[in-house]
């Protein structure tokens, strides 16, 4: 087998951060797994790099300048503050506000997004980084365990030389949040294979193709408890080779999640580390440009076994690592075998029932052979502006933000719909996309009405799979005026509700009694900035007495802009 070029990326600090200390994810595991690479002796066979770490402007390529500002600033101490008591930014205690979280976020980016220049630039045909893979982490809000979406990040920047990215996530759960910020374009294909059915993130059914431009490039491939190498290998031989046949990508992003192994705390699924690896070795006979990044993996020892075999397979030399492993600092964890593997179990492989591995099967030829071949590109339109502006990204870019966030809003409209029947809502989702964004009050585009304040927005747990709701914000209220949503407002950290009954703001423990009306007041101002400044608003200036009945509102309606 031929040579390959080799770089590896890690962070020597990368090891030391805890989410928590019951926590599932340990970026320890980073740590052990380099070790053990180490001690196979393979770090004089690549070329070993310490990234650079991604800046703030790095991230917000992607994410919005106010969650990458908040991740900047947040603190295990001001965590609820800065979240509105975790209604924001970061919903679940699967996303703790850790300390050093943003250094650890710019090394896991910093890892991709100089992957990513390695391969433009020709000085690697592989590059690794075991830190990266956090596939869950949205445009503006922490989901999985994940902050920075690093791939997202490292996917932009291939984008300036690059064509068509492939991007294969094997790890059990759904790679949504990549999967959502490429979903509208014919750039990016992505494909996910993961369990499916009450297991987080709950995305990622074959319905869920792509849109607009991207209609039939994002492709999933959902699967039940207990998949084993064979089954896994008769679903993934197939398309893959029929996306690579369709697609003709220049490059391939492969998500090496490492809790699709057998035995792993969080996933279900029965794949050996032969199996697992087997990925890496099928895109390295494949000969395209190669980025291998990490991903979930929460029983430590295995995780490392697994990253050390598939760093062993990019250099082509799995075959003459010693099945004994290596002593390392960290050798007890591998006990009571100590060996270099990852062996299956005898759970039941439940994709065997009624054929439903043919289905899926059938169901994603279809979708690849509707395909039209190869899209071209036109390279030529990317040097005049950012990649990201080219997808919509673009900070300067208002409208093409706009669209964006609208279709991927729409997208998760769809998957919480299907997902949660009782959700009825029809633009809960959109809307919680809206407000959560820096520029939602901006009062540009579509602003839907709404007559009644809005439902939370729900979240589910990757620790325990359960769905949880999120409320708008911590006791507090908005609505929108009939005929002019561009008033709603709302109010954080304040111990007031709406009440629906009485058709009043509340307060606990003041039953029934309508607040103090409002005095009309630099309204205009406090319009516009929906801010942090809102709670200072809300708990310190008597916001209640300020603006507070619906009556006000009206008024506000009326004499917008008229006042003083
Ligand atoms: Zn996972």
């Amino acid at each position: 087998m031929s040579k390959r070029r080799v770089a590896y990326s890690y962070d020597n600090d990368v090891g030391a951060f805890t989410y928590a200390t019951t926590h599932p994810m340990k970026p320890h595991r980073m740590r052990i797994t380099h070790d053990l690479i180490s001690a196979y002796g393979m770090l004089e066979q690549m070329h070993v790099i310490r990234p650079k770490r991604a800046s703030p402007e790095a991230m917000t390529a992607f994410h919005t300048d106010e969650y990458v500002n908040f991740l900047s600033r947040v603190t295990p101490e001001t965590h609820m503050e800065l979240t509105y008591h975790q209604t924001r930014f970061l919903t679940l205690d699967d996303n703790p506000a850790f300390e050093g979280l943003f250094e650890f976020c710019s090394m896991s980016a910093g890892g991709s997004i100089d992957a990513a220049k390695r391969l433009a630039s020709g000085s690697a045909d592989i590059a690794i980084n075991w830190a990266g893979g956090l596939h869950h982490a949205k445009k503006r809000e922490a989901s999985g365990f994940c902050y920075i979406n690093d791939i997202v990040l490292g996917i932009l920047e291939l984008l300036r030389t690059y064509a068509r990215v492939l991007y294969v996530d094997i790890d059990c759960h759904h790679g949504d949040g990549v999967e959502e910020a490429f979903y509208t374009t014919d750039r990016v294909m992505t494909c996910s294979i993961h369990k499916h059915g009450d297991f987080f993130p709950g995305t990622g059914t074959q319905n869920d193709i792509g849109k607009g431009k991207g209609k039939g490039y994002s492709v999933n491939i959902p699967l039940q408890d207990g998949i084993t190498d064979e089954s896994f290998r008769s679903i993934f031989d197939p398309v893959i080779g029929k996306i690579l046949d369709v697609y003709q990508p220049s490059v391939v992003v492969l998500q090496c999640g490492a809790d699709s192994l057998a035995g792993d705390k969080l996933g279900c699924f029965n794949l050996t580390m032969q199996g697992h690896a087997y990925c890496v070795q099928y895109f390295r006979k494949v000969n395209l440009p190669l980025i291998m990044l990490g991903g979930g993996g929460y029983t430590v020892k295995n995780v490392a076994r697994a990253w050390t075999y598939e760093t062993a397979c990019a250099l082509g030399i799995e075959d003459t690592l010693d099945s004994n492993l290596p002593w390392t600092e960290f050798f007890d964890w591998f006990g009571p075998r100590y060996q270099l593997e990852v062996c299956g179990n005898n759970m039941v492989d439940a994709n065997l029932k009624d054929n439903a591995l043919d289905r899926i099967r059938t169901a994603a030829m279809k979708q690849l052979n509707d395909l039209q071949p190869a899209p071209s590109v036109g390279m030529h339109d990317v040097p005049r502006e950012s990649v990201g502006q080219h997808l919509g990204f673009g900070k300067d870019e208002e409208e093409g933000r706009d669209a964006l966030d609208e279709s991927v809003a729409q997208h998760a409209r769809l998957v919480y719909n299907l997902q949660e029947a009782e959700l009825a809502s029809d633009d809960s989702d959109a809307d919680s996309h809206r407000w959560d964004s820096d520029d939602s009050m901006g009062g540009s585009t579509s602003r839907r009405r709404r007559r009644h304040p809005r439902p939370g927005k729900k979240r589910m747990s990757i620790i325990n799979n359960q769905v949880y709701d999120i409320p708008s914000y911590e006791n507090g209220f908005e609505y929108a005026v009939s005929g002019r949503p561009e008033t709603r407002r709302r109010f954080f950290q304040s111990v007031a509700r709406w009440d629906t009954r009485y058709q009043k703001v509340m307060i606990p423990g003041h039953a029934a009694q309508a607040l103090p009306r409002a005095v009309p007041h630099s309204r205009s101002r406090s319009e516009e900035s929906e801010d942090d400044g809102e709670e200072d608003d809300a708990g310190q200036n008597g916001v209640l007495g300020k603006r507070a009945t619906q009556s006000d509102y009206e008024d506000d309606e009326a004499g917008s802009g008229m006042d003083e």
